[in-house]
Parts: structure tokens; sequence; C-alpha cells
């Protein structure tokens, strides 16, 4: 018996019987998931189609910072062409809650954030505007709120409009179009001013004044025929 004993401490000694601790089974850690594959996209400039081009190159000089999307067909009647998905809709001022939205699009809104709403920030409330909240842009849908037109595609599903929720000023005052537009007389003057404006920045703005669908956001596309309500 005092052998074995001697024998097994030797053993130890060398290393032969394994430390208590090496029986606790392998801890497995779960890897962690891949990151979200980006959407398929290229470099400015490097769509086939010229207009596309020139839009990219446009938009780039204007300050926004987004990434051009390949053409990508949906379904058989929703589509994203000349497409970007923007992060800063202008120099500093980030948009929230985007997807494909077209350049076509694209550019006269970031012309409209950087002119006509920044000059009517500073003029209400005496701040810049440092985001804007985006209530959707591609969205494979048809046309809602409007029984005349509930069976036609909304310009969504083309990537072709977007919709503006509300505004963060400078100082961290949020400007919803829900509660401003016909609320306190600096906020709802702000709304009403930046709305007028955009109808010269786009072919169709629709605002709470249109129809009750649109009590919460600005739309905006540059589809079909002029119409600004
Ligand atoms: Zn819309």
């Amino acid at each position: 018996m005092r052998r074995l004993l001697v024998l097994l401490g030797s053993l130890a000694l060398a290393g032969c019987i394994p430390a208590a601790q090496d029986h606790h089974p392998p801890v497995y850690r779960r890897p962690a998931p891949p990151p979200p594959a980006p959407p398929p996209h290229h470099a400015v400039g490097a769509h086939p189609n010229a207009d596309v081009r020139q839009c990219e190159a446009d938009l780039s000089r204007a300050g926004a910072m987004f990434t051009p999307l390949q053409d990508q067909r949906f379904s058989a009647s929703c589509s994203a062409f000349g497409a970007v998905q923007m992060s800063l809709v202008a120099p500093g001022i980030a948009i929230t809650n985007t997807k494909a939205l077209t350049c076509e699009t694209a550019l006269p809104l970031t012309r409209w954030v950087e002119g006509p709403v920044q000059a009517a920030a500073q003029r209400w409330f005496g701040v810049r505007v440092s985001r804007v909240e985006s209530m959707g842009t591609y969205s494979c849908r048809n046309v809602i709120g409007n029984a005349a037109s509930a069976s036609k595609l909304s310009e969504h599903a083309h990537a072709n409009a977007v919709d503006i929720g509300g505004f963060v000023l400078a100082d961290g005052r949020r400007v919803t179009v829900l509660s401003g537009w016909h609320g306190a007389d600096d906020e709802a003057g702000f709304l009403h001013e930046v709305h007028d404006a955009a109808c010269r920045n786009f072919i169709t703005v629709l605002s709470p004044d249109y129809n009750a669908a649109h009590a919460n956001h600005l739309h905006f596309d540059m589809g079909g025929s002029s119409f600004c309500r």
C-alpha cells in the first residue's frame, strides 16, 4: 500500500496523473453570429447608368454620405434601381430608418435639408437640425389611405419616396409632424415652412393636410405629376 502511494505520488509529480481541474468538461462558447451582410453595393460612380453616376456625384458633392446600391428587383412589381443607402443626409446630419432610396429622390432630399430646413430651423428655433427622422423609404406596397388609388403601387415600391416623421435640433429638442403640425406656433410654423419649400424640391408632397394616413409624416416622391398638399 505504501509503495502504491509512493508510485502514485511520483506519477503525479511527473504529470502523468492529470490535475483535478482537468476533469471539467470543456466550456463551449457559442460563436458570435456573423454581422448582417451588407446589401449588394458598388463604388460611387460605378453604376452602369450615366444619369445615376451623375446623380451619385452630385449627391456626394452636396455633402451626403451614402452607399450606392446595386440595382435590385425584389418581386414582379417592386424594385430599387439607381438607389443609395444614406447615412448622412447632409454634412453632419444623420438620417434614421432609411433603406434603399433612389438617388433621384435622395438628391432633392439633401438639398431640402441643407437649404430650407436649416434656414427654417435657425429662424424658428435659433439652432440647426442635427438629425432627420425618416419613417421609411423603400417598401413593397400599394398606396395607403386613399380609396381611389388603393390598388395603385406606391412610389415607395420603387424606392422613389421618403417619409419624414420629424427632426432633432442641435439643442436636443425633437419636433415631430404628429404633434407639431397643429401644435405650438414655432413647431407648426417650422413644419409648414419646410413643407412648402419641399414642394419646390419634390414632384409630390403630402402632409397631414392631405389625409389621415399622413397625420404623422411628410411624404415626398419623384413620381407621377406635380402635387403639393
Ligand atoms: Zn410615403
